[in-house]
Order: structure tokens, then sequence, then C-alpha cells
């Protein structure tokens, strides 16, 4: 990282700093020499026999008991994946399929990531029927408009674990609870809080789990798909059986050793990352709130990822934030990325009930552990003179503080 703004002054106003870890993770130099080993000394088919074969086969079932051990899980309850996306399809499709003999009802909320809101659209487009539930004005659903929506015919509820626009934790251990009574299977996007947060699958209640390596310092496209024993599913890509014949393909062991080494150090450092970036996150935002005017703070003040802060400023658009702030060297994120073919604000936010103009006007902030307050001062300083260089432009602000 850092490009052009590294040199020798190791200063934040030197260097690029990296503040969208939602987004992805940079990878650390364990999980990239672990996945260098596997590439150049460990290369073996892990179906094979012979003495390259059993050595990948046993990094992929030690990596396998690495991510069942800190979800609380049996080995054989995970199976790898290209990655998020891959898994929510999986876990979506592959229990539509599986069981869309006792009913055609699926559950989900309006703020999921698109890897389960798309699966979702095309469900419905085979005829299953799809409840979105709301959430209030923190991104929360509410457990009870759940037990409200559920039929006879429902055969699966699929919400998030954490949000991964305003961080907000949904409260999955209660749904899980009230579904294990019901025999309805529970899919949870935990995507963003595996190993950023406690996930037991346990004491979640969930039957279905999603995973991703790039979000904790390891690779992209690799991920994992837990299942709890004696949940069936329909596997939708077919080949040589590996991965228990639910996912076929050659094992990209590279890849899989990366996520276990990653989980591994993600997991054993969770209680510090959590306690250092949420006083990170809550100084950043009283520095936020208390030093810019008409700036909101979006989702849940208390149920939320650690490193999460998301903010609304009035007047402005959040995608040019992110533009200016580039060119000082930060990289933040837009709530209100606009998709090339339309102009709407995040789903999430509206769903939220945020106002256009608020929705647009929001920055995505997500600290690292690797961050430091210096960096975070530095954000701060330049975020303040970036809002009221584009406030003074904005014909919005100019005609509301004319005087
Ligand atoms: N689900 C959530 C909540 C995410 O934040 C992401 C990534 O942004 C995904 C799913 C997709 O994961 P991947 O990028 O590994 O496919």
């Amino acid at each position: 990282m850092n490009g052009a703004f590294t040199n020798n002054n190791n200063s934040a106003k030197n260097k690029y700093i990296y503040l969208d870890h939602a987004a992805t993770t940079p990878v650390l130099a364990e999980v990239v020499s672990r996945v260098n080993e596997c590439f150049t000394r460990f290369y073996g088919n892990a179906s094979e026999p012979h003495l390259p074969g059993r050595d990948a086969k046993e990094i992929l079932e030690n990596s396998r008991t690495v991510i069942a051990e800190i979800l609380g899980a049996k080995s054989s309850e995970i199976t790898f994946t290209s990655g998020g996306t891959e898994s929510n399809n999986l876990a979506i499709f592959g229990i539509a399929e599986a069981y869309g003999k006792n009913g055609n009802h699926i559950i989900t909320s309006e703020i999921e990531h698109p890897a389960v809101l798309m699966p979702m659209k095309v469900l419905s487009r085979k005829g299953y029927k799809i409840t979105y539930l709301p959430v209030d004005s923190n991104g929360l659903v509410d457990p009870g408009d759940l037990k409200k929506a559920l039929k006879p015919k429902t055969i699966l509820v699929s919400i998030m674990h954490a949000n991964n626009i305003v961080g907000t934790i949904q409260p999955i251990e209660e749904i899980g609870h009230f579904l294990k009574e019901r025999n309805v299977i529970f899919h949870t996007d935990a995507v963003q809080t595996f190993c950023n947060t406690r996930a037991n699958v346990d004491n979640l209640g969930v039957d279905l789990l999603s995973l991703s390596g790039h979000k904790i310092y390891g690779p992209k496209g690799v991920g994992a798909l837990y299942i709890r024993k004696g949940t069936k599913i329909m596997p939708h890509i077919f080949g040589g059986g590996q991965e228990q014949g639910r996912r076929s393909g050659t094992e990209n062991i590279p890849g899989i050793a990366g996520l276990a080494k990653a989980s591994e150090i993600g997991f054993r450092t969770l209680d510090d990352k959590i306690r250092r970036l949420s006083e990170m996150r809550d100084y950043l935002k009283e520095k936020i709130l208390g030093n810019i005017e008409e700036a909101r703070f979006n989702g849940h003040p208390l149920s939320r990822l650690p490193g999460n802060c998301n903010f609304s400023f009035k007047y402005i658009e959040g995608e040019a934030i992110v533009l200016r702030m580039d060119m000082v060297g930060i990289a933040v994120s837009s709530g209100s990325a606009c998709s090339s073919s339309s102009m709407k604000p995040t789903h999430t936010l509206k769903a939220m009930g945020l106002s256009n103009e608020d929705a647009f006007g929001s920055l995505r902030v997500t600290i690292g552990f690797e961050n430091t307050y210096e960096e975070i001062d530095y954000f701060i300083e330049e975020v303040k003179k970036i809002i009221q260089d584009l406030r003074n432009i904005s014909p919005l602000y100019k005609n509301i503080h004319k005087f």
C-alpha cells in the first residue's frame, strides 16, 4: 500500500491511510508467507494419494478444524467456497432446492448484502415467496416482525449477523432460538462478524453461516459455509465431488490455508481487537459529531461492529468526500455508492428511513487494528476541511446558510 504517499517520514500525513476495512483488509505478513508456502511447497492435489496429495489433504483438513473450532462446530460441517458471495448463494439456493417440497416461503431482511438479495430475487422469479423484513432507524430487525411473518410453508430465514454499511449487529441469538423451536432453517451472513466479534454457531442458533477470508486480513477469493449436521443442501457446482459433494472443484489449498491462518490470528487477538477498535470508533464518533455541524451517526449506538462508523453530512454527497479524501491519501467509503445504472442511495440507509439527502451524504469509515490515533486525528482534520470546502460550493448549503 501507500504508493505515492510513502516516504521515509512515518507520520500519518505522509502515508496513505486505509480506513475501509469493511470493504477488504490488507493481508497479514504471516498469511502471505503461509499462502506462499502452499504455492511453492504444498502444491499437491488434495484428492491424490501420493505424498504431495497427502500433504495438501492434511493442510485442508487442519484448516477445516481451525475454522470449525472458532465457530464451535464440527470439521465435517465446514465447506470451503470461493468467498462470502458463493457461501450465501450455496446456502440460499441449496436450501431452497433441498427443501422446496416442504414449502416455498423464505424470510430475509431489507438490508442484506446483494449476495443474499440477488439470490432471493432469482428465487422469487422461480415462484418462491420472499418476505423482506423492515428495520428500524438503527438498522435493527424486530424479532416480533419475524414471528409474525413466519408461515407453515417457511423453509428458510436468512438474516445477516452484522450489516456491512452501518455495522448494526442483529439479534441473531433471539431469532435463532425462536426458529429452532419451530424447526425452520436459519442462515446468517457473518462475513462482517467472523473474527470481528464472537460468532459461535450454537450460541447464535444458526444452521448455516457464511464467512469470507478477505475481511479478516486473509486472502480474497476464499471463504466457507458452515452447514449444521443433518441439514440437507443441494450443491450448485458439480464435478469431482470434493467437499463432501457440496462444492466440487480442486480445493484452493493456498487460499484455504491463508484463511485458516488469518482466522487463527484473528480469533487469538479478538478480545484485544474488539476493545481497541471500539475505543477508537467512539473517539472518532465523538470528535466528528463534536466538530462538524449537521452531522449524524448512522446505525445502532451500541449493538454494532467494533470498527464501523457511518456518518451523514448534510448538503453534500458522500461520493465527493470519498474522492477528496483519496486525494489527501485516505481511503474511506461512501455509504451511498451509486451503481452505474441507478442514482439510488444504498438500500440499507433507505430501509432505515434516512432521507435521500442524508443517505447521499453518508460516509463509512471502518477502522482496522493497524490504524493509529495519529491516523484518526489526521482523518478528522482533513474531513473537517473537505466537508467545509464542499459545503461552500453546495447550492443547498448556501441557500440555507445565506446570512
Ligand atoms: N456479505 C457481506 C455482509 C459482505 O460485506 C460481503 C463483502 O462485501 C459479502 C457478503 C461478499 O463476500 P465476498 O466478497 O467474499 O464474496
